[in-house]
């Protein structure tokens, strides 16, 4: 919550401190309360932090299923070994891991 919080501050230093609460992070939306973590699938465990994104309930429904979109279409575009020899290390370890769920 730490980047988050930073990020709300200079955005909205006018604010009373009190009256804060975090904000969802989708464009447009002005939700502000409990929110859920989102991490998109093409994040390690390491950089989990500064990729996280915090969204209210209905957007973070919407962005998974944009994720597992994103992950479908990759996974379906490189199960042709040949077009994995184009892929960074780093890459292809995600697709291991993911194709072999
Ligand atoms: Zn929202």
């Amino acid at each position: 919550m730490k980047n988050l919080k930073g990020e709300a501050h200079g955005r909205e230093s006018n604010m009373k401190k009190e009256e804060y609460e975090p904000k969802c992070m989708a464009l447009g939306c002005e939700f502000r309360g409990e929110l859920m973590k989102f991490i998109p699938w093409n994040k390690n465990e390491k950089e989990h932090e500064d990729y996280a994104m915090y969204y209210c309930k209905k957007h973070f429904i919407s962005s998974y299923a944009k994720d597992q979109e994103s992950l479908n279409t990759f996974l379906e575009y490189y199960k042709d070994s040949m077009k994995r020899e184009w892929l960074p290390p780093k890459s292809l370890e995600l697709y291991n891991k993911y194709s072999n769920k």
